[in-house]
């Protein structure tokens, strides 16, 4: 399992475990390029909770203090499913 991270909006997208890289288009629709990283701490290595301030590091959809939503920098391609 994996992560698509664009390098240049920092927006990425969580691979489901019956999804390949290669489902996914290389470019981010920033114009970035995706890439493949099996350890997001290596690409976000510390957040800030908005609320409480306390520093998470890694990956956390939450803070690990106060337990709040944790908007990531850039957009979460995650997110992005307008339908
Ligand atoms: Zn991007
Ligand atoms: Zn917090």
């Amino acid at each position: 399992m994996g992560y698509l991270v664009c390098d240049k909006c920092k927006g990425y997208y969580k691979l489901e475990p019956d999804e390949s890289p290669d489902d996914f288009e290389e470019e981010c629709e920033c114009g970035g390029k995706l890439e493949v990283v099996y350890n997001l701490s290596n690409v976000f290595e510390e957040v800030y909770c908005p609320q409480c301030g306390y520093k998470n590091s890694g990956i956390t959809l939450f803070c690990q203090e106060c337990g709040a939503y944790l908007k990531m920098e850039g957009k979460s391609l995650m997110m992005d499913s307008s339908k």
